[in-house]
């Protein structure tokens, strides 16, 4: 229960930022959400005017709060196109993509649907079956990224699309920092941030995560005051991802006990991004895969090598 009034106004509070600390009404809440947006997207320069924003929707809150902003705050300047990858696990990503779909009729955003099935012929049910992937912790997520992601990028070329915007929110990306800092993976830890990657590589559409300052909890909140219908009735059958659900768990102990504490991790990774990542600006050029064309580190894709083995495994 949220006690006095608003900051800004003299209207009761509804919501309480203990970081802050702040405390605002609905209308406050919802002008101090898109500004931050807006700040985020301004100091990382996410959005030029004049480009095409592909928003990866999967029909859940974080990316369903992305295309909503990133459709209000620039679609005068920009064009916003929203793609829909059903990785089709039944039951799961059908029902939250019929979501996606009737949000972006009503928003009346262009969007594309597409499926593992027929891009890929098997489904995320299929990977797993082949792969045996539940055995082994965070690997289900792991196969099911790598493929998402390549349709994310293909999509994006296809599309003419400038930028990719993902839903990735605070409380994500302070779990990732933590993580890869636990693991020693300093690769990855400079490859996070408001815009993923070091430099841009060729073949690549860039990747944004607008609500990269956004705590998860406010995104909810945002949209129950905004009216965004997204899909909340379970969590995928699939998600097995133990080791980030410890992280997640320590991390909401550290801010309810040090309110700041997420943004604090994020600072960090700002002040350090710079000083690691330095030496690797520029534009590098990758290897093209040879099933594929995508980008790749040596002759053949993950995607495509995951796809021949599941392939040979069936035959
Ligand atoms: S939770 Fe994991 S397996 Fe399920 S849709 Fe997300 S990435 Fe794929
Ligand atoms: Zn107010
Ligand atoms: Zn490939």
């Amino acid at each position: 229960m949220v006690k006095g009034k608003c900051d800004r106004c003299t209207k009761k509070a509804v919501i309480d930022l203990p970081y802050g600390p702040h405390q605002f009404c609905k209308e406050h809440f919802v002008r101090f959400f898109e500004k931050r947006v807006r700040k985020t997207c301004r100091a990382h320069d996410l959005i030029a005017p004049g480009e095409k924003i592909l928003v990866a929707y999967s029909g859940g809150k974080d990316s369903a709060v992305t295309l909503y902003l990133v459709n209000k705050l620039f679609s005068k300047v920009n064009e916003v196109h929203a793609l829909l990858i059903d990785e089709e696990i039944e039951g799961y990503r059908d029902r939250a993509l019929d979501i996606a779909e009737a949000n972006c009729r009503e928003w009346k955003i262009p969007f594309t649907r597409v499926s593992f099935k027929d891009e890929f012929g098997i489904t995320m049910v299929e990977v797993m079956q082949k792969t045996g992937a539940k055995k082994k912790i965070g690997s289900t997520c792991s196969y099911c990224g790598v493929l998402r992601r390549k349709l994310m990028n293909q999509y994006s070329k296809k599309l003419k699309a400038n930028k990719l915007a993902t839903g990735h929110n605070l409380d994500d990306e302070a779990q990732s920092i933590l993580m890869n800092v636990c693991e020693a993976d300093l690769k990855r830890f400079v490859r996070l941030g408001a815009r993923a990657g070091v430099s841009s590589i060729k073949g690549l559409v860039p990747r944004i995560k607008p609500l990269w300052e956004c705590p998860e909890i406010e995104i909810i909140s945002f949209a129950g005051y905004e009216g965004i219908k997204f899909y909340e009735e379970q969590c995928c059958p699939f998600k097995w991802q133990a080791k980030r659900n410890d992280f997640r768990a320590i991390m909401n102990h550290l801010e309810s006990s040090y309110p700041g504490t997420m943004h604090s991790i994020l600072s960090f990774l700002k002040q350090v991004k710079p000083k690691l990542a330095a030496k690797k600006k520029g534009v590098r050029t990758l290897n093209s895969c040879k099933e594929c064309g995508e980008p790749c580190n040596g002759e053949i894709c993950q995607p495509c090598k995951l796809i021949k083995r599941i392939v040979e495994k069936k035959s």
